[in-house]
Formats: structure tokens, sequence, C-alpha cells
């Protein structure tokens, strides 16, 4: 069976992408396979520049096709901050917590009708031809006055989905699997797996 690569470390988002790539005739395989794989740094101004950045460093060490996702979370009124910054918000090394209170902190002010959101999750997904193929996925929500729910990673507790008045941290993992940014990036990505974007 065909291989393709992963391009992440981030456990939580690896076995959110597998579930959602499960039933494609393709072994998905992640960088625990490559020993002294690159970390690759982040250092794109935007989510296509970074997936594109991590996608070209992991096809380039396996020799594999490689499928890499850079997510965001983007508010309206930070005029789309933390967007590329999601994971490094409230400093280099800091907490998911750490990056939920600063947000928190920073819409304290804000009112209800002014805290729209949204996920936004860009792949790439580098193969022989040497040409990245692109995809997006994109979630509307909006931030919620304090914290709520306990599944998920990151701004799962912060994120609230009008639609089924939950965050997506109070939804379950094939719930949040359904709906969410990744699913809708790589729900197109494994479409154009299927349609033979391999072998193009
Ligand atoms: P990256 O794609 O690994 O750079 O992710 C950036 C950051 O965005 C993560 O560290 C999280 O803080 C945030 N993020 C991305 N996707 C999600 C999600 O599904 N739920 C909550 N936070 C997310």
């Amino acid at each position: 069976m065909r291989r393709i690569v992963l391009a992440t470390n981030n456990k939580h988002k690896i076995k959110e992408i597998k579930d959602i790539l499960s039933g494609l005739a393709v072994k998905i395989v992640t960088l625990d396979d490559f020993p002294g794989a690159p970390r690759v740094e982040e250092t794109g101004k935007t989510l296509e520049e970074n997936a594109i950045l991590k996608a070209e460093a992991v096809y380039r060490f396996t020799g594999l096709p490689s499928l890499a996702d850079d997510s965001g979370l983007e508010v309206d009124a930070l005029h789309g901050a933390p967007g590329v910054m999601s994971s490094r918000f409230a400093g280099e090394h800091c907490s998911f917590e750490d990056n939920n209170r600063k947000l928190l902190q920073m819409m304290s002010d804000v009112p209800w009708e002014k805290r729209g959101a949204k996920f936004v999750c860009v792949v790439a997904l580098m193969r022989d031809s040497g040409q990245p193929a692109m995809v997006r996925g994109e979630v509307k929500g909006r931030i919620t006055l304090e914290e709520r729910g306990e599944k998920g990673f990151g701004y799962d507790p912060v994120f609230y989905l009008p639609q089924l008045n939950k965050t997506f941290a109070q939804l379950s993992f094939k719930e949040k699997n359904r709906i969410s940014h990744r699913a809708r990036a790589f729900g197109k990505a494994k479409n154009l797996i299927e349609k033979g974007l391999l072998d193009d």
C-alpha cells in the first residue's frame, strides 16, 4: 500500500487527522516512524506559507508524499489575531491555558455580538510533481466569556458554536471531527487523494 506522511508532532492533531482520513486506500504514517526528521520552524507570515514549509521539509527528508497543516484562530475583534501566532500567543513556551487566559483578558470589554471568530486550517500536500496542492477549511463561532468544557485541546474551551450551543471542548471527539476546520480541510485533501492526486 502507498504511504503518506503526516508532517505534525501534535498528538491531538494526529488523532483527529487519522480519523478524518480513515478509509483511504493509503497507509498514513507519522514522523514517529522517521527518527531524526527535522523540526521545522514556523517562520511563515501566513498559514499557507507554514503548511508548505512543513510539507516540503518532510517530503525532502522522507521521500514520501507528505500532508502538513497549519491552523489557527482568527478573532474579529482582534483583527484576525492570534492567527498564525495561535500556538505562541502568550509567549514562546506558553501553555494552552496561558493562551486562553490572555485571549479572554484581551476580550474582556468586547460585547457578545462582537465576539465572532473562526478557526482556519490550511493543508499542503507535497508529492513527486514538486508542486504542493493546497486546501482550506474554516468554521465560524464566537469567543466565550469564560472557558467551558474539558475535551479537545488548545482554544477549544473558548470557541463557541451558536448552532450547537456548545464549545468545541463540549463536543465528543466524533462530533468535533465532523464539523471542525481540520475536518473540512482534510476532507477536501482526502477527496483529492481518492481522485488520484498522488499520481499527478
Ligand atoms: P499549528 O497548526 O500546530 O501551528 O496550531 C496552531 C495553534 O492553533 C495550536 O497550538 C492551537 O493553539 C490552535 N488550534 C489549532 N487547531 C485547533 C483546534 O482544533 N482546537 C483548538 N485550538 C486549535
